[in-house]
């Protein structure tokens, strides 16, 4: 899988024109550190990404665009492998990790976590080498109609190398049935909002001396006021698992130079489940 993979993107990176130029001009975004509760966080200026932070994902937005993940819909240019006959794995065009990837399920299903959760281990036992996540249909997800995976290289996220990262639920084991059954213990303890279908989450894992490790943010709210505040006091921030593992992602210029680490602290409260 790594050799097919790395085969993957120096092909799509040679042939397709718009992947290339993102990956080329994430090589010279630009990034700062601040302190945030006592751990770095990452905040990088990425202009590529405004379609997924500013994404519309009402009913109505969402009915009326054709799904970028089916198929059908595409570019030519885009090309895939298939993993357990049930997903693809992708290059992802506007990469946030120098190495992105969005792994769809073949089928046009909606953003649900539940049943895939083991998929998601195996997902990642596969890609050793990356960090797999999940954003939940109002937390972050830009198709909350196609289920999707995202995976980025190892190496990018701060909270991999720190064992007591605030606002998650770790949970860490050998024995996939083990994680299997953690976890549906702590979604079933989580609160579904009115009209929704699974508990606001957004889900990282990855795989690492024989075991799986896994953070699950619980979510009250999938954007923060200050998206939508007037002024000043407006940051175009849609936060989702990247930016919880420690990489806030300001797709405006004037936001990553004012964003403050007390703004991430804030932002991180009022989205977060306590
Ligand atoms: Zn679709």
């Amino acid at each position: 899988m790594k050799n097919k993979i790395k085969q993957l993107f120096e092909q799509q990176l040679n042939d397709w024109e718009l992947a290339k130029n993102n990956y080329k001009a994430l090589e010279r975004v630009k990034v700062k550190t601040l302190d945030v509760n006592g751990h770095p966080y990452k905040v990088q200026f990425n202009p590529a990404r405004i379609t997924s932070s500013a994404a519309k994902v009402d009913p109505q937005s969402i009915q009326e665009r054709k799904c970028f993940l089916c198929s059908e819909n595409r570019p030519p240019e885009q090309k895939g492998l298939p993993f357990i006959e049930r997903y693809t794995i992708l290059i992802n065009p506007y990469p946030v990790f120098p190495r992105h990837l969005t792994i769809p399920a073949l089928e046009h299903t909606p953003q649900l976590i539940v049943s895939r959760f083991g998929d998601m281990l195996d997902l990642a036992q596969q890609l050793a080498d990356y960090v797999v996540f999940y954003n939940g249909p109002k937390c972050g997800a830009s198709a909350p109609d196609h289920f999707h995976f995202q995976a980025g290289n190892k190496g990018f996220l701060p909270i991999e190398n720190e064992r007591n990262w605030k606002n998650t639920i770790r949970i860490e084991s050998e024995n996939k049935q083990e994680m299997l059954n953690r976890f549906q213990q702590i979604y079933n303890t989580l609160p579904l909002q009115p009209d929704d279908v699974e508990p606001m989450l957004n889900i990282l894992t990855w795989y690492e001396n024989g075991k799986w490790i896994t953070c699950l943010f619980p979510r009250k709210k999938h954007r923060p006021a200050c998206y939508s505040a007037e002024g000043d006091a407006n940051l175009l921030i849609s936060p989702a698992s990247v930016d919880m593992g420690g990489v806030f992602i300001t797709p405006l210029e004037k936001d990553f130079e004012k964003i403050t680490a007390e703004d991430i602290a804030g932002i991180l409260d009022e989205v977060n489940l306590k």
